[in-house]
C-alpha cells in the first residue's frame, strides 16, 4: 500500500510541476510576444527596459 501512495504522491508532483511550468510560460505564449520595450524594442522580460531607463534621467 506504501508504493500506491508514493505514486499517488509522485504522480501529483509532475502535475504541479507541468501546471507551474505552464503557468509561467503562458503568459508570454498567449501575447504572441515577447515582452519588449516599447520605445528601443528590447527584450525586457517585463522588467523595466534597461537602455530606456538609463536614458530616462538625463
Ligand atoms: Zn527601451
Amino acid at each position: 500500500m506504501v508504493l500506491v501512495w508514493i505514486g499517488i504522491v509522485v504522480g501529483i508532483l509532475l502535475v504541479v510541476i507541468l501546471i507551474v511550468k505552464a503557468t509561467k510560460t503562458n503568459p508570454r505564449e498567449i501575447a504572441g510576444m515577447t515582452m519588449r520595450c516599447k520605445k528601443c524594442g528590447t527584450e525586457t522580460g517585463g522588467m523595466t527596459c534597461p537602455k530606456c531607463n538609463k536614458t530616462f534621467g538625463v
